[in-house]
């Protein structure tokens, strides 16, 4: 898997809104041999699919799986930061849909990202869908967080980066010690919002999370 970055500046002598096309390119999928696959994956289970209510499940999962590893393409707008804003820009309780790598099985909870803006801003959804960027292909909860922040930090070259994550993992709730309703927080601090304590702490506390 790659992520694909195509800039595609709109008129830069005239205006410095710049627009990034980000879309995620896998190795490809073939969705004839994933629901093979998915089939006799069910029969080496024991699970029969040759009743009437089982037997497109092998197609479903095929294309289950194939949408959750499918990102959707989206532009990343960045505006001149014209006014100098210099506070902290959060966007909290972002979906946060994703598929834990060890087991393939879904975790799901939200995401809490801000930055303190530099030269440029951003779009507000765009955070959104940067989350999204990053958590549709097999994840780890640690590698997710750390792949936001540094992705922001590196295009939107902001003065901090915050991005916290709470999922429930449903390898850790449904399977194993069954640890139902169990959070798992994960963050990733950058430049001012690491090394500065008020700035840390603005963050942590208007994420509703105590440091
Ligand atoms: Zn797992």
């Amino acid at each position: 898997m790659s992520t694909l970055l195509d800039t595609t500046a709109e008129e830069p002598e005239l205006t410095t809104v710049s627009r990034l096309r980000v879309s995620h390119q896998s190795e490809g999928i073939d969705l004839d041999e994933a629901e093979r696959a998915a089939a006799a994956f069910l029969s080496a289970l024991g699970v029969a699919t040759d009743s009437a209510s089982l037997k497109d499940t092998p197609k479903r999962m095929a294309h289950a799986y194939a949408e959750m590893f499918s990102p959707r393409p989206f532009d990343l707008t960045t505006f001149p930061n014209d006014e100098g804003y210099d506070e902290l820009v959060l966007a909290r309780r972002i979906p946060v849909r994703s598929v834990c790598e060890h087991h393939l099985l879904p975790f799901v909870g939200i995401a809490h990202v801000g930055y303190l803006p530099g030269k440029g801003i951003l779009g507000l959804s765009k955070l959104a869908r940067v989350v999204e960027h990053f958590s549709c292909r097999p994840q780890v909860q640690e590698r997710l967080t750390k792949q936001i922040a540094d992705w922001l930090d590196e295009h939107l070259e902001p003065k901090g980066v915050g991005v916290v994550i709470e999922a429930e993992h449903t390898c850790m709730s449904l399977r194993g010690v069954r640890a139902v309703g169990s959070n798992t927080v994960t963050s990733t601090l950058l430049g001012t919002l690491r090394k500065d304590a008020r700035s840390r702490q603005e963050f942590f506390a208007l994420t509703g999370m105590n440091p």
